[in-house]
């Protein structure tokens, strides 16, 4: 029997093993290092009130104005005051985040920032944060395994543990951390294992899911007309003055707007390019994009890159709070796999590593006191049934989610995705990815990352999030 099982070795899975007291039972199962999930790939940096004009209160307003009416304001206080603490606990674990010549760290200011916020090591802060955090892993007692978990031990309601396809692995606690969905799109910045594989695992044990209509396309990913992983081009780019420019040449759009509104500005042009070409010291300061492009035949030192959306960070998810507790008793959900509603209808840069950090540790805390006996999600509780056992995503998935749940939707669109999907096996990506596009088709506004072409304002009568279960969907 284990204190702590976790699912996913990320940096919100790898944080909550480090959270956890001396002497506790852990195992870090994941399904492994040539699949790893999005930590190692974040750039720009995590976002934290450290600087001298900035506050909690500054980075929580920014945040509730980007996540457009409809974030959990309670929780997004809470884990933008634990900011500046999360940068001097990742300190003192080792991570060695970049210092402007005052000694004081450096900051990039990201969309949406109204000061400069994001702390960061280069353009690879979560490759940096992932070293830290695996090294200090190596000197506790944690277990690891590498196998993907393929289903829940769930009992009358409540989670006792995890399955893998060789092993049972029970536990006082269980963590899901197994990151995003962006693989679902195929166009993507995550890796390819980012297929939603706890959200999955989760929904079919009877867990409450929500936001699901929101998947953030990031503005900026290396168009190199790859069908499957794009190169991401932070915005910390255009913080520090690269521009975009349309096929005649001229700038649409605030290049430092809101995620959501240069991707549709992107969009509504026939082609973009991004010129980096004027940032000083690019190939110091961004040593792991001009590296990346330049493998695909790109080199941005001396020519404007040519760019388009592409998946990229997953704002539904399974509903927890700020603590992780989700709507089964034993059950946890901590970083991107995770709905806490901290993002609203969009996600601020920098703040999923930030999330991904505090809420990881709060689980790790409680994993000694066994169950929590926390506060729970008030949610009917399925008894959950057994389900077959998690498969890998249909590849034809990925082209529907594509064309019709893709970055603009609109309600054939939508209809054609929901009748595509339906032809299916009905395998576990494919019920989330109804789900996902039922959702979509059910929010008649734009609102956040979630942009309707039929219906393009956003809509009082839909100020709030979305919440689902799987049970309640017949085919
Ligand atoms: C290119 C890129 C750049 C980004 N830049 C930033 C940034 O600058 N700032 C920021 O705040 N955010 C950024 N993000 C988002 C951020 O990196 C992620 O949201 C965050 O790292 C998620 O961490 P996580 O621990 O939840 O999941 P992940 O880091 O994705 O880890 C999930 C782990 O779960 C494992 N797993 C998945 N399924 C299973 C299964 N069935 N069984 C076992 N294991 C499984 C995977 O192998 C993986 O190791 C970026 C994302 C990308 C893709």
């Amino acid at each position: 029997m284990y204190d702590l099982v976790i699912v996913g070795g990320g940096i919100a899975g790898l944080c909550a093993a480090l959270a956890a007291p001396e002497g506790a039972r852990i195992v870090v199962i994941d399904k492994g290092e040539a699949r790893a999930g999005s930590s190692p790939l974040a750039q720009g940096g995590i976002a934290a009130a450290v600087g001298p004009e900035d506050s909690p209160d500054l980075h929580a307003a920014d945040t509730i104005k980007a996540g457009a009416g409809i974030c959990d304001e309670q929780t997004v206080r809470d884990i933008c005051a634990e900011g500046p603490r999360v940068i001097a606990w990742l300190q003192e674990l080792g991570c060695d985040f970049d210092r402007s010549p005052d000694g004081a760290l450096d900051l990039a200011r990201e969309g949406g920032q109204t000061v400069a916020r994001s702390v960061h090591w280069r353009d690879a802060t979560g490759q940096e944060i992932v070293r830290a955090l695996r090294r200090a892993v190596q000197g506790r007692n944690v277990e690891r395994v590498s196998a993907p978990a393929t289903g829940f031990i769930a009992i009358d309601g409540t989670c006792h543990g995890v399955f893998t396809a060789e092993e049972r692995y029970p536990a006082g606690i269980t963590l899901v951390a197994t990151g995003g969905a962006g693989a679902l799109w195929g166009r993507t910045t995550n890796a390819q294992g980012a297929t939603a594989d706890g959200i999955v695992l989760a929904m079919q044990a009877g867990t409450q899911v929500a936001d699901l209509e929101f998947m953030q396309f990031h503005p900026t990913a290396l168009d190199d007309g790859s069908p499957t992983q794009r190169i991401l081009l932070t915005e910390a780019l255009r913080g520090e003055g690269a521009t975009l420019h349309n096929e005649r040449g001229e700038r649409f759009v605030d290049e430092l707007a809101p995620r959501h509104v240069v991707t549709k500005a992107i969009l509504e042009q026939a082609s973009v390019t991004l010129d980096c070409t004027q940032i000083l010291d690019l190939e110091r300061r961004f040593p792991t994009v001009v590296a990346g492009a330049r493998a695909r035949g790109f080199d941005p030192v001396t020519t404007p890159l040519p760019v388009s959306p592409a998946a990229h960070y997953f704002v539904g998810g399974i509903a927890a709070d700020a603590s992780g507790h989700t709507s089964i008793p034993g059950l946890f959900a901590a970083g991107e796999c995770a709905a806490t509603g901290m993002h609203g209808a969009n996600r601020m840069a920098g703040n999923s590593l930030l999330e991904s950090v505090v809420v990881g540790r709060r689980v790790g805390e409680l994993a000694a006191l066994g169950t929590s006996k926390g506060r729970f999600i008030h949610m009917p509780l399925a008894v959950a049934r057994w389900r077959p056992p998690i498969v890998e995503a249909d590849p034809e998935i990925a082209p529907i989610m594509w064309d019709d749940v893709g970055p603009i939707r609109e309600e054939t669109r939508l209809h054609e995705a929901i009748a595509q999907l339906s032809k299916l096996e009905p395998t576990g990506h494919t019920e989330l990815c109804l789900m996902i596009a039922r959702a979509a088709a059910a929010r008649l506004e734009s609102r956040g990352v979630h942009i309707r072409s039929d219906y393009p304002d956003q809509d009082s009568a839909f100020a709030t999030r979305s919440f689902d279960q799987h049970h309640a969907h017949a085919r």
